[in-house]
């Protein structure tokens, strides 16, 4: 299905995980892509991967730390001037910080995860409506969390920041509904990507997998999720079809957080 050509998309993180996933499934629909990270080499490695299985899309690559704010207009404005247009961004850079309680928390941590999942999600919103209004046309997808729904032992800064992140998405699809933009967010469960990963290797340093194994006991489906299922949720969300879709907060964790 290539309900993505001549379309100019967006997405921040890309070169791993969640945004690499989206990278490739909207590169197989055929969209043209400004792949942001601060990960340089990761990046281009990336980059490489899917222009060899998708040799016809327009990509370029924007090494940039999306917690700086002069940072995030220099790719916004790079998109410009490469593709002339923003149909989509798919905003989802983010960290993960540390696991400690309240009281514990390291506080350069706790301002880190502010800057890049909080900060970076408002500066790439704020630098790309306004082209989308010239435009009247736009689909957002921030990338929230089930951290953004409901706590997480032991990590404030990430729930807190992704409780932002929803509260955002929801004032940005009533602010630019009427310009034709539609903010959506995604809050994923435990989905299987290098973030991940890390997360279960400072539950058990020991043990990761069995860290993994205990966390999957109490998902409905028995499993963690993987970034592809994500990545074709995320695809709708950019497209033409969801044009009545606004300011949700969707769930992808295979139906966990409905459970307590
Ligand atoms: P990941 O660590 O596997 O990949 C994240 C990518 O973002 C990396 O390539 C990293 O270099 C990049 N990045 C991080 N900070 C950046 C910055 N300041 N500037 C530019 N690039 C930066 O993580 P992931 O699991 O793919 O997570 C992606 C998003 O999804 C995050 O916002 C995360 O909070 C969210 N999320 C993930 C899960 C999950 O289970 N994987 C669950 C809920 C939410």
């Amino acid at each position: 299905m290539k309900n993505f050509e001549n379309k100019t998309i967006i997405i921040t993180g890309a070169a791993m995980g969640l945004g690499l996933a989206v990278a490739k499934e909207l590169a197989m629909r055929g969209a043209n892509l400004t792949l942001v990270d601060y990960n340089q080499q990761s990046l281009s490695e990336a980059k490489d991967e899917i222009s060899r299985d998708f040799p016809d899309n327009k990509i370029i690559t924007v090494v940039a730390d999306v917690s700086q704010e002069a940072a995030v207009k220099g790719y916004v404005d790079e998109t410009i001037n490469q593709f002339g247009r923003i149909d989509g961004l798919y905003n989802n850079a983010g960290i993960e910080g540390k696991q400690a309680s309240i009281t514990e928390y390291d506080l350069d941590t706790f301002k880190k995860v502010i800057d890049i999942n909080l900060m970076g999600v408002y500066y790439a919103m704020r630098y790309v409506i306004p082209y989308m209004q010239n435009q009247k046309y736009g689909r957002i997808v921030n990338v929230a969390s089930v951290g953004g729904i409901r706590g997480v032992l032991n990590q404030t800064p990430y729930v807190a920041t992704k409780h932002a992140v929803s509260g955002m998405t929801k004032n940005a699809a009533l602010e630019y509904a009427k310009d034709g933009i539609n903010t959506n967010a995604i809050a994923p469960g435990a989905i299987l990507t290098p973030m991940v990963a890390e997360a279960f290797k400072q539950v058990n340093p020991e043990d990761p997998k069995a860290a993994e194994s205990e966390y999957a006991k109490a998902n409905p489906t028995k499993r963690l999720g993987l970034p592809e299922e994500v990545a074709k949720v995320v695809a709708f969300l950019l497209s033409d079809e969801c044009s009545y879709v606004n300011g949700q907060i969707l769930a992808i964790d295979g139906g966990q957080s409905n459970s307590y």
